[in-house]
């Protein structure tokens, strides 16, 4: 990686101001799932052992703006709610003080918690640090100045700052205040990566500039329309393009099958065709699903009971919808993966949510398991299904980013990364 490090900088007695991805999932008040905190803290220990003093920012959930003046974009179901109750029912959803509690315990009691983010308790707090201390910011969100990366709010995070380090990889394809703003700016001596950033670059950043091959690409989800930029990227790259999903049914179209009642984006169709003209081009094995897993409507709820049969995919009868890529189509896809050394996967093969349809994506999942290749998964979906399925260990990397790793398989620069220090 060609960016400097938390390693490259001499930490010691610093003010360290560390943006990192603590937004987890609550339930109540209670964090139902700690992966985020946990990828967080190699780098926290990092500082801590190193004498730095640690001030943590992170955003939670999407809360109102209640550090201002003015609360915008109140949704409908809060309309008529005054001020008091907009600010309590925010602060109960998205406060980050259960999150600096549970960090509390995992870094031996060394943890305070900023009921603000610019205000008079962070800085009383910041002034109060000892090196080797840890201050977690009140929600960054709390603030509209931070999603606008406003001037004079980085101005004021970086009064925290000698050092600037950015560990959110999942945030690092906005260019808000605290993921980009505060290094942009100019605001700190120095701006670098932590831990977590450069493990996903490396791994990721590694597996596209210097695949070991054969690499393969296995593209799924709702839409073609949101892949377009990684599809076009990765047709330079890979050896083999696998396709599932309802993008699949674009694809389908443009060879001229019938797709029935299946999800299909009728002013992609072109573009499907020219994408897989590129392929051929580029002696790139593109593999589209062979037979089809169809049913008469959508589940609605949509884990509920379903009737399926299983067609070819040139036989999709016009009253029928595509909802999974069928038993044939997981064995050629298996065996795409088996023989791979390089294995990147976004997107689920078909409505996993369904138990019924979601044996596809389970048979991904698997052969990703079984295979010796690398195997990295994209954030998002496929991240959460790999978890759920319980193979979340047999893989190589699963990013923390679902946005940041789709847009860095395009090939563009997330600003989170661009704004730091060059080696
Ligand atoms: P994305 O956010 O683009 O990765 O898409 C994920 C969503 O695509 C999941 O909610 C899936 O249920 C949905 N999906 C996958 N295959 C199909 C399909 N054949 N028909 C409709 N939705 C699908």
């Amino acid at each position: 990686m060609n960016k400097k490090t938390i390693k490259d900088v001499d930490v010691k007695g610093k003010k360290c101001l560390v943006r990192v991805d603590l937004n987890v999932p609550m339930k109540n008040g209670v964090i139902t799932d700690e992966n985020r905190i946990n990828g967080a803290l190699p780098t926290i220990k990092y500082l801590m052992d190193h004498g730095a003093k640690v001030i943590l920012c992170s955003h939670l959930g999407r809360p109102y703006n209640i550090f201002n003046e003015k609360i915008k974009k109140i949704k409908p179901e809060d309309e008529g709610l005054s001020r008091e109750e907009l600010v309590a029912k925010t602060l109960k959803k998205c406060s980050l003080r259960p999150v600096a509690a549970r960090l509390n315990e995992l870094l031996g009691g060394k943890v305070t918690f900023a009921e603000d983010v610019i205000g008079p308790d962070a800085k009383a707090k910041v002034a109060a640090m000892k090196d080797g201390d840890v201050v977690l910011l009140e929600n960054l969100r709390f603030h509209e100045e931070e999603t606008k990366n406003d001037e004079g709010f980085c101005r004021a995070l970086a009064e925290f700052c000698d050092i600037y380090v950015n560990d959110a990889f999942g945030t690092a394809h906005r260019a808000h205040a605290s993921t980009a703003g505060i290094a942009q700016y100019g605001l700190c001596k120095a701006a670098v990566a932590g831990f977590l950033i450069e493990k996903e670059l490396e791994i990721m950043g590694g597996a596209l500039e210097n695949p070991v091959r054969p690499f393969v690409a296995i593209l799924g989800g709702a839409k073609v329309s949101d892949k377009i930029g990684v599809i076009k990227n990765l047709l330079e790259k890979v050896d083999t393009l696998i396709v599932g999903g309802a993008m699949a049914y674009t694809f389908f179209k443009a060879k001229g099958y019938e797709v029935g009642t299946s999800l299909c984006e009728l002013d992609k169709v072109d573009l499907a065709t020219e994408l897989m003209a590129k392929a051929a081009e580029k002696g790139v094995n593109f593999l589209l699903p062979v037979d089809t897993v169809v049913a008469a409507t959508f589940p609605d709820p949509i884990d509920g009971e379903v009737d399926v049969e299983t067609v070819p995919s040139n036989a999709i009868p016009a009253d029928k919808m595509g909802l999974d890529i069928g038993e044939k189509t997981q064995a050629l896809y298996a065996d795409a993966v088996k023989n791979a050394k390089t294995v990147i996967w976004n997107g689920p093969m078909g409505v996993f949510e369904n138990p019924t349809l979601a044996k596809g994506t389970i048979a991904v999942a698997k052969a990703l398991a079984d295979t010796s290749a690398t195997t990295i998964i994209g954030g998002g979906d496929s991240a959460a299904a790999v978890k759920q399925l319980g193979f979340a260990d047999k893989m190589t990397h699963i990013s923390t980013g679902g946005g940041a790793s789709l847009e860095f398989l395009e090939g563009l620069e997330l600003p989170g990364v661009a704004c730091l220090d060059n080696k």
